[in-house]
């Protein structure tokens, strides 16, 4: 599979998921929800935990927790070397060059407020231009839209085709030398496309801007190879790659991380503090003030090692046959319009039925213990350019099988039935 790229069927031979594994490291699946099999369809907007990150996370606070980095004694040099052995297999993950370039944050919206600020406040100004994309989450969009309306600066948006793909023309055009940075998703998490990241970044470069990609909704599908991708900025979240809440990860360019000033002060980011002014303290430190998230960096790093252990191979293929399956079920529902078709997208499918409100929809399909999302998530012009004020979105992950959409599919059956459809 390309590095951080698409995701054509690979006709490689490939070890095939384990479903029954797989499912059996996740605990959470054996509920019963309203009497019934738990199919969780949401995973676009938080994951499920596997058992060895819930066990880390006890693991480490029954055995090893302190306060990092400023401690002499055996419990604090062990919690230290966890929270640095997260950043480093964190590093690996995304193949990052140095661990410097790590950043530790709550999640993608710290990631894309902490450069919007911190970056935005010195490079931005009047006349600048930020390009981002008609798919943009909120929260790639408005910290963006916020830092140029104090620049001065403004937005430039990328529109779609019919398909939901960006329009790379469109794009080429939006380029110029005023433009300063590209802040785009590396996958929609409404409409599943995923950005030909290395493309945009090399056009970007050209006109010597920077390129921050929000990877919330790509890093649990396919693997990131921040080297090939040769973007300035990655930003994602923790809890959306199987790992706990309140933990991300910023990757920053070093050289560009060097020249930042920090965006938010305290305690841990200094170098030397006086009454009348401080300096600060190299990366990533700089970016990490007051305690950081130390438990939630062990079970990330451990839901990472999950994902390498099983391979990114064999997620994709998984989720790719699951996708076509899903999609081809959705089809046979009469009134079903899908949002959303562009090649290689991920498993992420938004829809309506034709006469009823996704909301009501999503109500009745959870009394069959199915957990969809209806709503606009949080990507309100996107809604607009769709033309509705909100879709249902179903979205896979690595242990969902047929019988999740099964479930799915008779839901849906009823919810028309029983709303008038
Ligand atoms: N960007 C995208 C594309 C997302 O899907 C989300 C989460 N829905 C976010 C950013 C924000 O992530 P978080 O809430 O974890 O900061």
């Amino acid at each position: 599979m390309p590095a951080g790229g698409t995701l054509a069927p690979s006709d490689a031979v490939i070890t095939p998921l384990d479903e029954i594994r797989v499912r059996a490291d996740f605990p959470i699946l054996e509920r019963s929800i309203r009497g019934k099999r738990l199919a969780y369809l949401d995973s676009a907007a938080s994951a499920q935990k596997p058992m060895t990150v819930i066990e880390s996370m006890r693991e480490y606070y029954a055995e090893h927790h302190s306060n990092v980095h400023r401690g002499v004694h055996l419990l604090s040099e062990e919690a230290t070397t966890a929270f640095e052995g997260a950043r480093d297999t964190a590093r690996r993950f995304l193949n990052a060059s140095l661990a410097e370039e790590i950043i530790f944050t709550s999640g993608t919206t710290a990631g894309v407020n902490l450069v919007a600020q911190s970056w935005g406040r010195s490079n931005l100004g009047p006349g600048d231009e930020v390009v981002v994309t008609t798919f943009e989450h909120h929260s790639n969009l408005v910290p963006w839209q916020v830092a140029t309306q104090q620049a001065g600066a403004s937005l430039r948006v990328v529109p779609l085709d019919s398909h939901g793909a960006l329009d790379l023309g469109e794009y080429e055009r939006l380029l110029g030398p005023r433009t300063r940075l590209v802040a785009v998703s590396h996958a929609s998490n409404v409409l599943g496309t995923v950005a030909p990241i290395a493309e945009m970044t090399a056009m970007a470069h050209q006109v010597g801007a920077l390129v921050f990609v929000d990877g919330a909704q790509a890093a649990p599908h396919f693997p990131i190879d921040l080297q090939a991708l040769d973007c300035d900025f990655y930003a994602l979240s923790g809890h959306k790659l199987y790992g706990p809440t309140g933990i991300g990860v910023l990757y920053g360019r070093a050289e560009l991380l060097s020249q930042m000033t920090p965006w938010q002060t305290g305690g841990g980011m200094i170098q030397r503090v006086e009454f009348e002014g401080s300096t600060w303290a190299p990366p990533p430190a700089r970016f990490e003030a007051g305690t950081p998230p130390i438990a939630e960096a062990v079970g990330f790093a451990a839901a990472m090692d999950y994902l390498s252990r099983i391979g990114f191979q064999a997620i994709s293929d998984h989720e790719q046959t699951l996708l076509t399956y899903l999609t081809e079920q959705l089809e046979t529902v009469p009134g079903i319009t899908i949002f959303g078709t562009a090649p290689g997208k991920i498993g992420v499918v938004s829809f309506g039925l034709d006469g009823v409100h996704p909301h009501d929809v999503a109500t009745v399909v959870d009394t069959h213990g199915v957990a969809v999302r209806a709503g606009h998530h949080c990507a309100q012009p996107l809604m607009r350019h769709l033309g509705v004020s909100a879709t249902l979105r179903a979205s896979l992950g690595l242990y969902n099988t047929r019988a999740d959409v099964d479930q799915l599919v008779v839901a849906l059956g009823d919810a028309r039935r029983r709303l008038g459809a």
